[in-house]
């Protein structure tokens, strides 16, 4: 019998919403659609502004970049970027005491046991050693300093990856010109009505406060927390975690540059919530996410504006928010990226890397006219594991703290959490293990750097790496740790790397 016949192609794709979410959509779509006969919209309104946060990324947006055919030393220019070698954890163990968690493994494996076992093994012989010594981009960070990951491969310095802080604004508009110019249409009006199919329930058309009705065969919805198409009008549901995630408020403020940029985002931990600090080129941005069960926003402005660096350069601005997932980001002929799918908080800046990641499966899944029910399914149960991960990972460093002088802190530390986290915070300290499971975004080495940031020692160790004298290891970290050191030492800072390579052009 003969193949059934496809179903219609895609022939337009309407994606509501300018921000950082739309522009990503748009120019991966227009990329796509090369070669074939597939349109792309974009509406956004400008009397709508956008989020205007989000500046701190992680290492795969190097290669979304990179995708698209962006040039990178163009791009730190454009949007005043500077380089993330990690995120330096400042007061979340215990206040006073920092860590830092680097996109990058530590040490190597020796004879097929992971390399943190070792340090277990000296560890119960009554030597200490600090993990951080035994990672190029945790050194380098600590001096300041900043390098790319060595050409060849086989380098020991080659194995690491970092990410850029830019501003949000600028990112958008680059990513509009460069998806202008490939062929995306951008409409500046704002969308009043969704029409949907009364049969099917579909999206049909949109119509604009300008008059117009655009039609599409995809909608996109990235119109940012409100949901427009995915929950306004298809009222596709919202899962709440925040019996867990706790932070459910902001306020932001930009201050001028006053000291030459870290090449790592600060989070610094406060008595309701934490900091953020992301140095660009030419300012900071600053911002204090707390619990509105534990804080009153006058008092988390006060402080946002009492610890900053550098002078204020805007009003400060309140954001709420409400941790959790949509119900599904892809829904009939709908697909929500970006804020409009949810969002769980910016501590590990996950939410311009979920951007991408839905991107990946849409294109991945890219639909037809009939909308198989069965892919939609899968891209649905895709995007709900990955986000428990990353629910999971955030929730342990708020669960893991030892501080105990606010309520914020006493709550957090005695709260119940998802069973998913307990077995993997159990299954650690029984022999310092880290459980990986299906699509998870953050590597072994990042659970390594939380629970050893928050002190966690196992009870036992990997019995293989008690075979090596504690002697000989110890040997062979100091001179491992000694010539991290040294490479990490002749780096250049990373305030001269920008300035010789990638200065902005009204960067001071
Ligand atoms: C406090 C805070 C800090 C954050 N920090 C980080 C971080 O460090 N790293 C990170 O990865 N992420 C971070 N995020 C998340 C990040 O800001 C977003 O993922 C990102 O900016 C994408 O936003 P968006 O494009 O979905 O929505 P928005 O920026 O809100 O854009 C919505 C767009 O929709 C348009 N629109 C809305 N309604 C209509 C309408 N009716 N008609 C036409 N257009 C309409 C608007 O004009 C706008 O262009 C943070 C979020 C918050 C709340």
């Amino acid at each position: 019998m003969a193949e059934k016949q496809m179903a219609e192609p895609i022939r337009k794709i309407v994606i509501v919403g300018g921000g950082t979410a739309g522009w990503m959509t748009a120019a991966s779509l227009i990329r796509y659609a090369e070669g074939k006969s597939i349109a792309v919209s974009l509406i956004e309104s400008s009397k709508i502004p956008t989020i205007g946060v989000g500046e701190a990324t992680i290492p795969n947006i190097v290669q979304f970049n990179r995708n698209l055919g962006i040039d990178e030393i163009e791009f730190v220019k454009a949007t005043q970027a500077t380089f993330k070698l990690g995120i330096q954890f400042e007061n979340w163990h215990q206040q006073g005491q920092q860590f830092f968690h680097p996109f990058a493994d530590y040490g190597l494996k020796i004879d097929q046991v992971d390399f943190h076992q070792y340090l277990h093994r000296l560890k119960a012989s009554g030597i200490s050693t600090n993990l951080e010594d035994y990672c190029f981009p945790a050194v380098l960070a600590r001096y300041d300093k900043f390098a790319q990951p060595h050409p060849n491969p086989a380098s020991p310095l080659a194995d690491y990856s970092y990410a850029y802080h830019f501003d949000a604004g600028l990112y958008a508009n680059f990513l509009r010109d460069f998806s202008v110019k490939l062929g995306v249409e951008h409409i500046d009006a704002e969308v009043k009505h969704t029409q949907l199919h009364p049969n099917t329930g579909f999206i049909k058309s949109l119509l604009l406060d300008n008059g117009m009705e655009i039609h599409g065969d995809l909608f996109i919805d990235c119109s940012g927390f409100k949901g427009l198409l995915i929950e306004q009008a298809l009222e596709t549901g919202y899962e709440y975690w925040n019996e867990w995630l706790l932070c459910d408020a902001a306020v932001a403020v930009q201050s001028e540059r006053a000291q030459a940029p870290h090449p790592y985002t600060r989070a610094i931990a406060m008595s309701a919530g934490w900091q953020w600090r992301i140095p660009l080129q030419h300012r900071s941005g600053n911002g204090y996410i707390y619990s509105s069960q534990f804080e009153t926003d006058a008092n988390a402005q006060q402080t946002l504006l009492e610890t900053i660096e550098g002078k204020a350069v805007n009003q400060p601005r309140k954001i709420i928010f409400h941790p959790g997932r949509r119900k599904k980001i892809w829904h009939k002929n709908c697909f929500a990226i970006g804020l409009s799918s949810g969002f769980l908080e910016p501590l590990e800046s996950t939410s311009i890397s979920l951007i991408q990641t839905a991107i990946a499966k849409l294109l991945t899944f890219f639909p037809d006219q009939s909308f198989n029910e069965h892919d939609i399914a899968e891209v649905n149960r895709l995007h709900h594991r990955e986000l428990e991960n990353i629910r999971d990972f955030l929730i342990l460093h708020y669960k893991l703290t030892q501080r105990d002088d606010s309520p914020f802190w006493r709550y957090c530390k005695d709260m119940a959490i998802p069973d998913s986290l307990v077995h993997k915070i159990n299954v650690y300290k029984s022999r310092g293990h880290i459980v990986m499971l299906d699509n998870e975004s953050f590597k072994e080495s990042s659970w390594l750097a939380m629970y050893n940031g928050f002190h966690i020692t196992p009870q036992r160790f990997d019995v293989r790496a008690g075979a090596v004298e504690p002697a000989l290891i110890k040997q062979k970290l100091d001179q491992m740790s000694h010539s991290i050191d040294k490479a990490a030492q002749q780096a250049m800072s990373h305030d001269q790397f920008i300035k010789m390579h990638c200065p902005a052009a009204i960067a001071r």
